[in-house]
């Protein structure tokens, strides 16, 4: 593989910890090496997009998907300074300054006045990602896709996108380095036909399209979590105050991790 170092000088007025080690050697390989995650949230994206990238860090993402696609122009979203000045030398190091836009803010509030057509945020938890979308919803009026990977907490992301319109349109597990990612696509549009009335709450909870094809990283996610569920169920009726309502909800779900699994087992 061709291999090119880029020497990349730190200006006085970057932070301390970055004029510490003024000089770092940033390896440019042709190809920029994606984990599969974001590889795969890159999927979701479509030839020639305008996207944000919100919590971009070192700006992979975009950089990866302007570097295969010459018409794709993104904006590299950061609210904290260290990763800002990474996402500012990859770009830089790739080249890409002429379609990629680095800008340090919070959350959506990086947009201006772009008609941005996509929104990635991926790699937070789902109550952030949501907190981010609802305290931005102002920018959101171009938009016609969100790409949402969040760690955990998935249906805070499928429950803002249910009361806002946007429509799920895909979903899919990863597994990586031993972790199941879920990623969430939506569109915008009216009548979201994935939920059905009846079964609302446990569609929110699995994800309606997961839930109905149960792959088998689906099965995997949840066995490990009915584990984990009935651990702190047993911590929380341990402690001294009881919290009967959130003791409730935890059986609740449980209960519905095990007529899934169960029902997966009948059916092979
Ligand atoms: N998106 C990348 C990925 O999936 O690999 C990076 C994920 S990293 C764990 C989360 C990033 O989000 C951090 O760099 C953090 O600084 C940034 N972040 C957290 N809250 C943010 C916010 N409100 N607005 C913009 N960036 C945020």
């Amino acid at each position: 593989m061709l291999k090119r170092s880029f020497l990349c000088v730190y200006p006085e007025s970057f932070s301390l910890s970055y004029r510490l080690d003024k000089v770092k050697e940033i390896i440019v390989t042709d190809t920029i090496n994606l984990s599969k995650r974001l590889a795969t949230v890159a999927t979701f994206l479509p030839s020639g997009a305008f996207f944000a990238d919100i919590g971009s860090d070192h700006a992979y993402l975009p950089c990866y998907v302007c570097k295969h696609d010459k018409q794709a122009r993104a904006i590299a979203g950061e609210v904290n300074e260290g990763p800002y000045n990474s996402a500012c030398e990859t770009v830089k190091a790739y080249e890409l300054n002429n379609q990629i836009e680095v800008r340090l803010g919070d959350g959506l509030h990086v947009i201006d006045n772009e008609q941005i057509k996509q929104v990635v945020i991926a790699g937070m938890g789902g109550s952030l990602i949501a907190k981010i979308l609802e305290e931005g919803r102002q920018y959101l009026s171009n938009v016609e896709r969100i790409i949402a990977q969040p760690n955990i907490g998935e249906i805070n992301v499928r429950k803002w996108f249910l009361e806002n319109r946007f429509l799920l349109k895909e979903e899919t597990i990863v597994e990586e380095n031993g972790h199941l990612y879920e990623i969430l696509v939506a569109d915008k549009g009216e009548n979201d036909l994935a939920y059905t009335d009846q079964e609302l709450n446990k569609q929110l909870f699995f994800g309606p399209l997961l839930l109905q094809e149960k792959s088998s990283a689906f099965i995997k996610k949840w066995t490990l979590q009915k584990r984990k569920q009935q651990q702190i169920i047993a911590q929380i009726k341990l402690a001294t105050v009881q919290d009967n309502e959130k003791i409730k909800q935890l059986e609740r779900e449980f209960q519905w991790i095990e007529e899934v699994l169960l029902n997966e087992k009948r059916d092979c």
